[in-house]
């Protein structure tokens, strides 16, 4: 049996376990909410805490969205409707 290597919070020293977050961008005037993120999350203070590889995967998504922004928007119809908030899951 390997032992399991307990994560500590740097902020309040609580035991950080692995969960899910919400990660939000500000593309043009649309807030850009990226659900179900792969995180390390503080059981104490709900500090989350993101790999480098998750970041990277989260950034090319956004990326990939702010890049053809116009037809991604004709996808979301709450935004066409008029509410700047669109969220996608990754
Ligand atoms: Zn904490």
């Amino acid at each position: 049996m390997h032992k399991e290597k307990k994560r500590i919070c740097p902020e309040c020293k609580g035991i950080v376990k692995p969960g899910h977050t919400e990660m939000v961008y500000k593309l043009k005037d649309i807030k850009i909410t990226v659900r179900n993120v792969a995180a390390n999350i503080c059981s104490k203070c709900d500090q989350s805490f993101i790999t480098g590889h998750v970041a990277e995967e989260v950034n090319r998504l956004v990326n990939r969205v702010s890049e053809d922004i116009n037809s991604f928007i004709k996808t979301q119809p709450e935004v066409s409707k008029g509410h700047k908030e669109v969220a996608i899951a990754v």
